[in-house]
């Protein structure tokens, strides 16, 4: 076959073919690749060149943040609409960039959850020193390395040397007006596999903004916005350089977090530096791998770990001719595992009632998945909106491909009971709590059993858990004043307890 094709071709067409090929060869037609590459390596120049060029860049061996500032975290307020209170935080950073040696001294509040400790970074493991509850805790190594790559990006030389350390990835986005000027918008992706686009501004070459795509649970794709503001010069031993003095960071167009930074450039480092004093302190074990589990609490009381996510727990209860669940977390494509699991342990009953305990992204990214179930959601009233935005997010996954109609059951004055006249959950609203102005918590009173989230967490590894928390401390309160009578308590995060060992680490009474 092959001798005749080529017997076929006469020679003239053959001489005509190369012809082609050749003035294919000069003309080098570049593809849409290369030619994408190539401008944004321009613009990347233009972009270095306005901060003092590659050898300046190249001279950061370190670098200093402080900065402090109000956030208002997406889905994580305590309200689940604005206006919101904002939370308030306060870091200090130090990052050795030749030794990838991290230091983050950080204090916050964050849903009535206070946070204070140093995170160090040295010799390839990450440890948090926890000051409030005075305790040593190994963190994984990988969490250790994305914070690393976050803090560098802060400072628009260090995103510019991500962009030049990972230069085949560079790419033309195009050109786009931001804050009312015209951008030029390059991309690239970091060996951790994040893409990070980088808005450089036409006029001054100085770098607006990076951006990071994410899901977002309630409007689907977005971006995360890192903004750079009111840049200044600021001297070092090798000369000057310009830094922002503001930081603004917007999720799905909402700013999240606002902060006012002072930058040092290169600052003193000793071995001291990334030492913290830590005298009386606990050292924790990493607690094992968190393995998917079912726990059978009580007769038809189950209590579903590390299903749909990671540290979310979820509890389902058998009635006679139904089931409850209590918490959808995680995502879509995680309630649906969830989902599967719970009809395995309670096989040939609908799942007709799925409750959440509070609006957080973490206890509702599940929730589609239980409306395409055809679950009623029982929910308070101050998350109507919330959900039935939620319920026509666009994401891809089931109950996109099947739609279903959300049908919601707001509790009334604070408590729905559901019972079946064997088996009884009370849902009670023990909010205004500081994490959450409405917070519900499932009550099995014969049972004994409190499922709540958030405020209160054993942790999986035996430590102090330090001065009481707020939210916990207003969540006891509140469990005397309805006088339940509690045995057990479940978290949706962490282990269970029984109440006296709620009451030794937290030196509350129920
Ligand atoms: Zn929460």
């Amino acid at each position: 076959m092959e001798s005749h094709a080529m017997r076929a071709v006469t020679p003239v067409l053959l001489l005509s073919m190369i012809g082609s090929v050749q003035a294919q060869q000069t003309q080098n037609p570049e593809t849409l690749t290369e030619r994408s590459q190539a401008s944004a390596r321009a613009v990347l120049d233009r972009a270095i060149q306005a901060l003092g060029g590659t050898a300046s860049l190249r001279s950061i061996e370190a670098v200093r943040y402080h900065f402090e500032g109000q956030t208002w975290t997406r889905l994580q307020m305590p309200t689940p609409a604005a206006p919101f209170e904002a939370d308030t935080q306060e870091q200090t950073v130090l990052l050795d960039l030749d030794n990838n040696r991290m230091r983050a001294d950080q204090r916050d509040i964050n849903a009535g959850v206070e946070t204070y400790g140093t995170v160090v970074m040295n010799a390839g493991t990450t440890v948090n020193y926890n000051h409030r509850s005075r305790a040593v805790l190994p963190m994984a190594a990988a969490l250790g390395t994305q914070q690393f790559g976050a803090h560098t990006r802060r400072l628009p030389q260090l995103l510019l040397r991500q962009a030049l350390d990972n230069i085949g990835t560079l790419r033309h986005l195009g050109r786009e007006d931001f804050a009312g000027k015209p951008h030029e918008v390059i991309t690239f992706v970091t060996p951790q596999s994040e893409q990070v686009s980088v808005y450089v501004d036409a006029a001054s070459n100085l770098v607006s903004k990076y951006e990071l795509a994410y899901v977002d649970p309630l409007t689907g794709d977005e971006a995360s916005e890192f903004l750079f503001g009111d840049y200044t010069s600021t001297s070092y031993a090798s000369g000057k350089q310009l830094v922002p003095r503001t930081w603004t960071d917007r999720d799905a167009g909402a700013t999240v977090a606002s902060f006012r930074v002072q930058t040092e450039i290169n600052p003193a480092l000793t071995d001291t530096s990334f030492e913290v004093p830590h005298e009386g302190y606990a050292s924790v074990e990493a607690p094992g791998p968190l393995e998917e589990q079912v726990e059978q609490l009580a007769d038809g009381v189950f209590v579903l770990r590390h299903i749909a996510a990671r540290n979310q727990h979820s509890l389902a209860v058998e009635f006679k001719d139904h089931i409850l669940v209590v918490e959808a977390p995680g995502t879509s494509a995680g309630a649906d595992k969830l989902i599967a699991r719970i009809k395995t342990i309670i096989p040939g009953k609908p799942i007709r009632y799925v409750a959440i305990t509070h609006h957080h992204g973490d206890h509702i990214g599940g929730l589609r998945s239980f409306i395409a179930e055809g679950a009623t959601v029982i929910t308070t009233p101050g998350n109507r909106q919330l959900i039935t935005a939620l319920a026509q997010a666009p994401q891809f996954d089931r109950l996109r491909e099947q739609p279903r109609e959300l049908k919601l059951l707001i509790i009334d004055k604070g408590k729905h009971v559901l019972s079946d006249g064997s088996r009884t959950v009370e849902l009670l609203d023990i909010g205004p709590n500081p994490h959450a102005r409405e917070l519900v918590v499932a009550y099995l009173p014969q049972q004994r059993i409190l499922f709540e989230a958030d405020v209160f967490s054993k942790p999986y590894t035996t430590r102090p858990i330090g001065p009481v928390q707020p939210i916990t401390a207003s969540f006891a309160a509140r469990v005397r004043e309805l006088d339940l009578k509690v045995d057990r308590i479940v978290g949706v995060h962490g282990l269970s307890a029984t109440s006296s060992e709620f009451s030794a680490l937290t030196k509350q009474k129920l």
